[in-house]
């Protein structure tokens, strides 16, 4: 399994980042998401699109970071600028056999995160955004297999050249 934890949401800020966080999370194969804040509308647009669309992308709101951290049994990997490059690590969470916590955060991240991260990891040394780290985190782990992944959802999109096809199961 691998789940993402999204820190720091500020409620007025942060809503549609955070959806992305999550949607491009499960999208791109992760199990859930927690996150700090208790903001209810964000669970709700993530599992309208888990409920029409499939798979079993658990969202858990109001959640401690310390706790989330403390109780993980796999391996925590970080998400910062500051951390070691992912092109120097790559192969090293290729092969990893645990569970994964991906952490990402919104404004400044604390320092105790950084101790309790198994890897803090780089997606290069350049400033830049929690969604396209968690993208390209993602594809390195499982290594692109994960642009396969089936969803088995109500709504099937039927891969078209020029057309918008859409499926409806029951
Ligand atoms: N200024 C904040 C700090 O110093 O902790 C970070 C703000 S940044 C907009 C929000 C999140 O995006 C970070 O917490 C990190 O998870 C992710 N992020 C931004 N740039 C990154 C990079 N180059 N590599 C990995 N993650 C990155």
């Amino acid at each position: 399994d691998i789940k993402i934890l999204r820190m720091g949401h500020r409620p007025q800020r942060d809503q549609r980042i955070t959806t992305h966080v999550g949607l491009v999370g499960r999208a791109f194969g992760a199990n859930g998401l927690f996150l700090t804040s208790s903001d209810e509308k964000i669970k709700k647009s993530i599992d309208d699109v888990s409920s029409r669309f499939g798979g079993d992308f658990e969202v858990k709101v109001g959640v401690s970071w310390r706790s989330v951290l403390k109780n993980w049994s796999g391996l925590i990997v970080h998400l910062t600028m500051y951390g070691e490059r992912l092109v120097d690590k790559s192969s090293e969470l290729k092969s990893i056999d645990q569970d994964i916590l991906v952490v990402v955060g919104a404004e400044k991240v604390p320092g105790r995160v950084y101790e309790l991260a198994d890897l803090n990891i780089s997606v290069t040394n350049q400033p830049h955004s929690e969604i396209a780290a968690l993208a390209v985190l993602l594809d390195r782990i499982y290594d692109g297999k994960q642009l396969k992944k089936h969803f088995d959802g109500q709504v099937k999109v039927v891969p078209s050249e020029n057309d918008k096809k859409v499926k409806y199961l029951d």
